[in-house]
């Protein structure tokens, strides 16, 4: 019933985080008017019908006590209280301020005597000098590997197409909690639009932790169609092939109004017009009027049936997401080039026997791939959850690297400036003794 949220050192993450870049970190949805904070007797009756007496609107955390009955009654104590953004913010420290205005300045073009170092940065594209604000940005729901946690839920990630002509979004990989990321980052009526809107789903793999929270997302989408009075239009799933059982077993309960297509039947050669696929022919129709010209599969080395993504934009723009995987050559070649690279990163550096053992990449080798592709910028997501809060700094990083956070947004149009965050994001951390004090997970199973 709340909009309150539970965590509380997590959304002090996320209103820190909104002074480093209001636009790409925005400011959570906070509620419209802000709640009372409650008191250990508070009795407010949100929700309740005033005819309906003893009655209690319920709260996360609220505690009733039956027995003893000399303590019998509604506890509100653990309630969590509404703290707003700013009083996150009040201290952080002016190095971390003076360090986010820095990033703000516009950067000098690179000398092309500058010393060819590897991931030194690049010439901005001319494509993508031209975009605007909002006309393609990709929200990361969850940054996390395996299980949801505190700070990073697993993963999903939205993209919008807007701009003069184009409209709809997509989604790639829809890990559980998916679709309450979204009413957290977008609100929930500007939700029930994007699902409208939605074109796509994409899922990479077969592991619970990218596509569990998918079918909330299709029947709230259908919801939304019914609640219209219109039958909900089918939407293609394009997923590996385990999904469509997974997917099958479900509709025996409820109808996901989805179109289900094997990853393997949109690899590059099933986009060429003339070996085109009828599977990649209803993905075009799905589509047409989004800035999405083709989502091309591209095999990668994790688990059986494992694709990376290659989308390639109208506007000029190409993007790669690794999904879960071991460097490869198939990545490096699907990525030449691109405007942008998403890679996961599961292991810190020294781990790479792990990575190896669980088929996944290690921070160093993530940042690797970017370079060895040329891409212009590359994003590190996918983390294990021994790292809740910030990833490991260690020199890896180049001019050219990002890191992701829950409900981070990137606007193409700011793409050029994202790595200079990088020092304000870290000093926000390393100043911030609340969360320094907290104790670090240790996360075992990372799928
Ligand atoms: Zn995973
Ligand atoms: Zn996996």
């Amino acid at each position: 019933m709340d909009d309150v949220p539970v965590f509380a050192s997590s959304a002090r993450i996320q209103a820190r985080l909104h002074a480093v870049s209001a636009t790409v970190f925005p400011e959570n949805n906070v509620p419209r008017s802000p709640p009372p904070s409650p008191s250990k007797d508070d009795k407010r009756r949100d929700g309740v019908p005033a005819d309906v007496p003893n009655a209690l609107a319920g709260k996360n955390m609220f505690k009733f006590t039956l027995i003893p009955t000399k303590n019998a009654g509604a506890d509100m104590s653990a309630v969590p209280r509404y703290v707003p953004g700013f009083v996150h913010r009040r201290d952080i420290e002016q190095r971390t301020i003076d360090l986010a205005n820095e990033a703000m300045k516009p950067t000098p073009p690179p000398s092309p005597s500058a010393e060819a170092r590897p991931g030194a940065e690049l010439p901005e594209p001319e494509y993508l000098r031209k975009l605007k604000p909002g006309d393609v940005e990709l929200v990361f729901l969850g940054t996390g590997s395996a299980v949801p946690a505190k700070y990073r839920n697993v993963s999903g990630f939205s993209m919008q197409f807007g701009g003069e002509g184009y409209r709809g979004n997509i989604m790639l990989d829809t890990g559980e909690g998916s679709l309450a990321q979204m009413i957290r980052r977008f609100g929930a009526s500007a939700v029930d639009e994007k699902l409208r809107e939605m074109r796509m789903v994409w899922i990479s793999h077969i592991h619970a932790d990218h596509h569990v929270g998918l079918p909330r997302i299709l029947t709230a989408r259908a919801e939304i169609f019914r609640r219209d009075g219109v039958e909900p239009p089918i939407i293609p799933v394009v997923g590996p092939r385990a999904l469509r059982r997974f997917l099958d077993y479900y509709e025996d309960l409820e109808r996901l109004h989805c179109d289900f297509i094997d990853l393997s039947e949109t690899t590059q050669d099933k986009w060429s017009s003339e070996t085109m696929s009828p599977q990649v022919a209803r993905l075009r129709t799905a589509l047409m009027g989004s800035d999405l010209d083709e989502i091309v599969a591209v095999p990668v080395h994790h688990c059986a049936h494992a694709y990376g993504a290659k989308l390639v934009g109208k506007r000029g723009w190409t993007m790669v997401y690794s999904g879960d995987t071991r460097p490869c050559p198939s990545l490096v070649a699907a990525a030449r080039d691109a405007t942008l690279l998403v890679h996961e990163a599961t292991f810190e550096n020294g781990m790479e026997e792990e990575a190896v053992k669980k088929r996944h990449s290690t921070t160093k080798e993530a940042v690797q791939t970017g370079i060895d592709a040329g891409a212009y910028r590359t994003i590190l997501t996918h983390f294990s959850q021994r790292y809740p809060k910030i990833p490991i700094f260690d020199g890896t990083y180049t001019e050219r690297t990002a890191v992701a956070f829950d409900l981070m947004s990137v606007d193409f149009a700011g793409l050029s400036s994202l790595p200079k965050l990088l020092p304000a994001v870290r000093s926000l951390f390393e100043s911030d003794d609340e969360i320094a004090r907290e104790a670090q997970i240790d996360g075992d199973d990372d799928e």
